[in-house]
């Protein structure tokens, strides 16, 4: 017993250097993620996956191997093992929506409160291929130094194409750079929900001092402004402000400012201020490069020719091509088989069979789950947080997201929630994808149905046995 409280408080020591050695960001991704198992002596330290473990080795090996030498009193180690499912990993369980369960230390996991920004969109973890490098170099640049190259970055391109993980990435790694540095990430539905909120409240200069003292404003989605009159004022106003005070502005849109037709000329002209960059649909090769990076994290290895298949399959769309490859992944893991080019086209085939795309829309899919579930529209919308009602929520919202190209917090509002809570439902089913038949069966089977514009299907069981 003494021993373990001892191994404990050599723990906290080794945490509290290793933290005190890095940065924030880093600190919260990927090393406060390291848990350690004490019934080995010396301790084993536990990676959630053979990706992050790589990670960290490759970025901080020489500080973990250090320190733990010296506070664990070892000549050599520390021996490592990954531990797949290690919480943080999972760290939204059991609660089912964050908000008002969850402990607000586990709800960082995801987005952090003060920048709002998503943990997971980081440079590290960007594929820079012909079809992003301009936006990736310029965005690099501005985080490097903030305020002094192109202001405002204008980066523009279709969805899902990297958007939203750069302006993320751009906010981390400026904040590695600068701790001091006031840092918001914002979707322009958020900005306008701010606006009215603040309005309401008639407390408008908490929405001046929350936009307008920033260092870095990164807003996602400026398209939705358009036809939007008093947000466009508004956003015009904090533009010149920070402007004039030579904040950093990175600003998205699905399409270039030319083309945003409703919005006013000055505001589309203070656009093309500073530097306008596209991104583009990734070549074969940059979609093989982002799939080879996200199989480091399957359960089982996926063998080249079915990562090129799935780079074939899906063309102008990285969320899709990620969707893809978790469904292979996921019928991999629960099957205990290896994957093979057979077994992928099979589960693919909805994906080949989709020649015309039916144009789907939360309402439709929030109805065709619900009556999967034998539940209805209304009870899919209401708070209540009982089971399986949660997951029938947690399906809808993943197939909103997989189906649709609406952005988090459109899709939020959808469901009469925030968009955190959509970016964990959507990190819950693709876990339970892996260990759960009925569920992977189900949501094959919606995809399929909805794909096919077919609705609820009447056949009771799934495709893959
Ligand atoms: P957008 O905002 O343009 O619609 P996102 O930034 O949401 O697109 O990207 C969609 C998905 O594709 C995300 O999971 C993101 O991490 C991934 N992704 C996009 N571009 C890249 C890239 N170059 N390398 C790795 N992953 C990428
Ligand atoms: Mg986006």
């Amino acid at each position: 017993m003494a021993q373990a409280l001892q191994a404990e408080d050599k723990w906290k020591l080794f945490q509290d250097a290793v933290q005190e050695g890095v940065s924030k960001s880093n600190w919260q991704t990927w090393l406060s993620r390291i848990d350690v198992d004490f019934d080995d002596d010396p301790p084993t330290l536990l990676a959630p996956s053979e990706f992050h473990l790589k990670w960290i080795q490759d970025k901080h090996g020489d500080l973990i191997r250090s320190t733990y030498r010296e506070i664990f009193e070892s000549p050599n180690g520390p021996p490592f093992r990954v531990v797949e499912g290690l919480p943080p990993e999972l760290p939204l369980e059991p609660a089912d929506e964050p908000g008002d369960q969850m402990p607000t230390s586990m709800q960082k996991q995801s987005t952090l409160p003060e920048t709002n920004l998503i943990s997971r969109y980081q440079f590290e973890s960007f594929v820079v291929g012909q079809s992003n490098r301009f936006a990736w170099a310029a965005a690099m640049a501005v985080s490097e130094q903030p305020g002094t190259h192109y202001n405002p970055l204008f980066i523009y391109g279709g969805a899902g194409l990297g958007k939203t993980h750069l302006l993320n990435a751009v906010g981390h790694h400026a904040s590695e750079m600068y701790p001091d540095l006031v840092i918001r990430y914002v979707s322009s539905e958020n900005f306008l929900n701010d606006f009215i909120d603040c309005i309401r409240r008639k407390r408008p200069d908490d929405f001046k001092h929350r936009y307008r003292g920033v260092d870095l404003l990164l807003l996602d989605d400026v398209q939705f402004f358009e036809g939007k009159e008093q947000i466009l004022e508004e956003f015009f106003h904090t533009f010149n402000s920070l402007y004039e005070s030579g904040k950093q502005m990175v600003i998205s849109s699905d399409r270039h400012p030319r083309n945003l037709s409703s919005l006013e000329s000055r505001l589309r002209s203070r656009f093309e201020w500073g530097l306008l960059t596209d991104i583009q649909p990734p070549d074969m090769e940059t979609r093989l490069a982002i799939l080879k990076t996200n199989a480091e994290f399957a359960p089982r290895p996926v063998p080249i020719e079915v990562l090129e298949y799935i780079a074939g399959l899906v063309s102008d769309n990285i969320r899709e091509l990620e969707g893809a490859l978790t469904r292979v992944t996921a019928w991999s893991a629960l099957n205990r088989r290896d994957i093979d080019l057979e077994t992928a086209q099979r589960v693919l085939q909805d994906m080949i069979a989709a020649e015309e795309p039916v144009a789907l829309g939360p309402d439709e899919i929030i109805r065709t789950t619900a009556s999967s579930f034998g539940f209805s529209v209304d009870d899919v919308l209401s708070p209540s947080r009982r089971q399986p009602l949660v997951m029938c929520r947690q399906v809808s919202m993943y197939l909103c997201r997989e189906l649709t190209d609406l952005s988090l917090p459109k899709i939020g509002e959808a469901f009469n929630r925030d968009h955190t809570t959509v970016l964990h439902s959507v990190d819950k089913v693709k876990r339970i994808l892996r260990s759960d038949r009925a569920v992977f069966d189900r949501v094959t089977q919606l995809t399929q149905d909805l794909r096919k514009g077919e609705g609820i299907s009447t056949r009771a069981e799934g495709i893959h046995r």
